[in-house]
């Protein structure tokens, strides 16, 4: 799961992303609305946290930006604790949730979790293939009911391509699902990954697309 932050506080910033990376998930961190629309419009995120208050373009407009473009991953945006009108306009602008400021780390990554359900539809979270059944909300893969020990990237690795089910993800976009934009990668790093992957859970179960890169089912 790939995630947009935008917030321009620095202490904030830097604990949300530590502890949405924790939750597994794959944090983009801009600090001003400008960068957080331009990468929101330009690349494929599974959730915006958006905070109101940014410099640059304020968080109203990069969400109603977003929505007259119509691009319609879930949104959650974060308030001052006193600003219900920006609540409002918020959620009339069509964001998917909010958390006035402070808040619980839990209770964000809860949300989390249930935006991505909602999005998803059905609100089923249980990604199965074959024997293999991944669970998002734990963190968590079964293999025929056993217990899989998956490191956070492969788990990340397992989680895009169960989510891609059936569809050739390209190295690239695996990539960064697990690493982001902001991290070095080694050049082999992904091939480890699978490798772990197929040691761990099969060699048959994720299949090489040759020249571009991986595909389950
Ligand atoms: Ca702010």
């Amino acid at each position: 799961m790939r995630v947009l932050l935008a917030e321009d506080d620095p202490l904030l910033g830097d604990g949300l992303k530590t502890a949405l990376q924790a939750e597994g998930y794959t944090v983009d961190w801009f600090k001003d609305g400008r960068h957080s629309l331009h990468a929101a419009l330009g690349e494929a995120f599974d959730l915006v946290i958006l905070d109101l208050g940014l410099p640059g373009l304020d968080g109203l407009e990069v969400l109603r930006a977003l929505r007259d473009r119509k691009k319609d991953v879930p949104v959650l945006i974060l308030t001052a604790r006193d600003a219900l009108d920006d609540r409002v306009k918020g959620l009339d602008l069509g964001a998917d949730d909010y958390l006035t400021k402070p808040f619980d780390l839990d209770e964000l990554a809860a949300r989390l979790r249930s935006l991505i359900r909602r999005s998803h539809g059905r609100g089923v979270t249980l990604l199965e293939y074959e024997a293999i059944a991944l669970d998002p909300a734990t963190r968590s893969v079964k293999q025929g009911g056993r217990e899989v020990e998956l490191t956070l990237k492969e788990f990340k690795v397992l989680r895009y391509l169960l989510e891609n089910l059936g569809k050739a993800v390209s190295r690239r976009r695996l990539e960064e699902t697990v690493y982001g934009w902001d991290t070095e990668i080694g050049s082999n790093a992904l091939e480890v990954h699978i490798h772990n992957l197929r040691k761990k859970l099969g060699q048959k179960l994720i299949k090489t697309v040759r020249g571009f890169g991986y595909r389950v089912g």
